[in-house]
């Protein structure tokens, strides 16, 4: 027997397998992308078990003849192509014939279809990739297909599935994207017998919307249409005050398929600039479409990437059209207004300024500090002589009242790496824009964001008091209501218990309303629904096991925001001077929660060259 040999096509179908069926959604995914290209208007999805006991799909399309049907589940069997010209043409989400072999292969799985002209349906039963029975019985025109115990043959792929929450939000996730691509198909999700996704399918992006994320995003969605000589995009963007805290919810979508484009999402987000708040995503849904030959669909195994020659004139061309459309839609505060009006390149480069950065053994500790890496410019020496004693390790003896005497902030105390006693001191000169406070001290001039400094002082202040576990609860005098998207509904559910643990008690209300009964102490009234977001962001992205001091940590990062001093807003010299104070007793002075600077410096030296005093 020689060595090398052909493989026989079931080995090969389960190596296929085993990249185009990473997990329960991408078998939902393709089923889904065979349906729409059968021309179905109606398309029902039925889960158990997060897709690994059984996955079921059933359309109305234009189903497969019963000769066709064992080929359909041949390798490189396709409808859909039949000459190499038509690759570079392609119009259908299909066109490798790997599907249907490819899941077959790790699954037991039953078709059953019939097209218009047929009186009975052809079944048949696989198993493993083999036909293992057939027969003809009733079924309406269309398809259905229901995959049982995936991967039941290749138990190391099994190891690899996380919990079926989720495997359930990416089975979800990529329902709502393809009823977002089709507007015109109805699509129905069933998880365990429940009713999650449920799309009308008439026409309107706008109900699609509304049905995955309901009326209190769709309420605030900005319609977008543009042309341009090669590309043409409509869809809707959602107005910068709904956001969330995970991409998912921009859905860029090119000729009707769903892309991960890096370089799309990014033209998307400079769109809207400084609208979004750091680390805040938009709800979008883009849908562009451009000469089918421009696009290389042939790229992924699971097509989730493309390729298309114009990328760069695209991306800057959808950034200039969603700026223009949420300008338009005037969404753009005064505040916002100012910040980009930019000050000629000449004079900003002149500006050769310091943001004051922790040392080292301070940022590795703290995951929110890492937004500088790039400015670090500070010089060791100079950084040894600012940063206070705590810093390295050494006690801090500068108490409130002490420094209220001066005027000004001294801070002492023994360093463990030198232990001569140094002094910092801060003393406020002005506020600037109502928005900095102007500060000097023998080192030279610091700028001081008010916001972001009273965000830190809050921040470590409701941490403390968060992570000392009381379970007091506030009862509500009115029950509390809001709602979340389909998605996030399953998610809440599954975490009953969690919610429960951080003394939320809450009732469902309908299939994706909740109603809040009581709340922990240490909630901030009147945001209960950002609170219960954010939970719920975290346990979506659940990479790690949900702590409850994680839970903790963002509340106290939300509460800090929502309790400092904004932007524009005029303080008084007493209010900088005890703000500067306790901001410097705080464990990181330099970045605010969301790892934005704190302080600006401008060195002497620094300050004598602008002026040339010194070269
Ligand atoms: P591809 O979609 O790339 O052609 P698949 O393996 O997914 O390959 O499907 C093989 C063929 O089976 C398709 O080309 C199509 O002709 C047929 N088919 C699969 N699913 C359906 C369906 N739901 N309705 C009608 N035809 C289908
Ligand atoms: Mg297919």
């Amino acid at each position: 027997m020689s060595k090398i040999q052909v493989m026989a096509e079931a080995l090969a179908n389960k190596i296929a397998a085993g990249e185009v069926v990473e997990r329960p959604a991408s078998v939902v995914k393709e089923l889904l992308e065979n349906a729409i290209d059968a021309g179905s208007t109606k398309i029902e999805v039925t889960v158990e078990e997060g897709g690994l006991s059984l996955i079921n799909v059933r359309d109305n399309g234009d189903g497969i003849g019963a000769r066709d049907l064992p080929t359909a589940f041949l390798r490189h069997a396709t409808s859909k192509m039949y000459s190499e010209r038509d690759l570079f043409r392609i119009q259908t989400l299909g066109f490798r014939g790997e599907a249907l072999p490819s899941i077959a292969a790790v699954s037991k799985l039953e078709i059953s279809s019939r097209q218009k002209d047929d009186l009975l349906a052809r079944t048949l039963t696989l198993e493993g990739g083999k036909i293992i029975a057939e027969k003809e019985e009733a079924h309406a025109i269309g398809t259905s297909i229901s995959v049982r115990d995936l991967f039941f043959n290749t138990p190391a792929r099994l190891k690899y599935i996380k919990s079926l929450q989720t495997e359930n939000a990416h089975i979800q996730d990529v329902i709502n994207r393809l009823a977002l691509a089709h507007p015109t198909i109805s699509f129905t999700l069933i998880n365990e017998g429940r009713d999650v996704i449920k799309t009308s399918g008439n026409g309107q992006l706008i109900s699609v919307i509304h049905a995955i994320y309901g009326i209190d995003v769709a309420k605030k969605m900005i319609a977008i249409t543009g042309e341009h000589l090669d590309f043409q995009v409509t869809g809707y963007l959602g107005k910068p005050e709904v956001t969330r805290g995970t991409r998912t919810y921009m859905t860029i979508l090119i000729n009707g398929r769903f892309v991960r484009s890096y370089v799309l999402q990014k033209a998307l987000l400079e769109g809207y600039h400084t609208l979004l708040p750091i680390h805040r995503y938009p709800f979008a849904v883009v849908h562009i479409t451009l000469d089918p030959s421009l696009v290389d669909v042939n790229v992924h195994p699971a097509k989730l990437e493309v390729r298309f020659s114009k990328e760069e004139e695209l991306a800057k061309w959808l950034k200039d059209k969603v700026r223009q459309t949420l300008l338009s839609a005037s969404l753009i505060p005064d505040a916002a207004k100012h910040n980009n009006r930019s000050y000629p390149q000449t004079v900003q480069h002149k500006f050769d300024y310091n943001y004051v950065q922790p040392p080292p053994s301070i940022r590795s500790n703290h995951s929110y500090g890492v937004v500088l890496e790039s400015a670090a410019t500070v010089h060791p020496l100079e950084q040894s002589k600012i940063f206070f004693e705590k810093m390295l390790g050494g006690e801090t003896t500068a108490t409130f009242e002490d420094t209220t005497a001066t005027g000004t902030i001294t801070m002492g105390g023994s360093s463990a790496l030198d232990n001569q006693a140094t002094t910092f001191t801060l003393e406020p000169l002005a506020q600037l824009h109502g928005t900095y406070i102007l500060a000097q001290n023998e080192d030279g001039l610091y700028m001081v964001d008010q916001h972001a400094a009273q965000e830190r002082i809050h921040y470590e202040r409701f941490r403390k008091l968060l992570s000392t576990p009381v379970q007091s609860r506030q009862i509500l005098a009115i029950p509390y209501t809001y709602e979340t998207t389909a998605s996030e509904a399953v998610i809440v559910r599954a975490h009953a218990e969690l919610f429960a643990d951080l003394g939320i008690v809450q009732d469902a209300f309908g299939e994706r309303a909740f109603l809040v009964r009581e709340i922990p102490d240490w909630f901030v009234q009147g945001d209960v629904e950002k609170q219960i977001e954010e939970i719920v962001t975290l346990i979506l992205q659940g990479k790690r096991q949900l702590s409850l001091a994680d839970i903790r940590d963002q509340s106290a990062q939300l509460m800090a925001c929502k309790a400092s001093i904004k932007a524009n807003q005029f303080i008084s010299k007493a209010e900088m001077e005890s703000l500067l104070q306790e901001l410097v007793l705080t464990e990181n002075p330099y970045t605010c929660p969301h790892g934005r600077p704190i302080l600006v410096h401008f060195s002497r030296y620094e300050i004598e060259k602008m002026f040339k005093r010194v070269m």
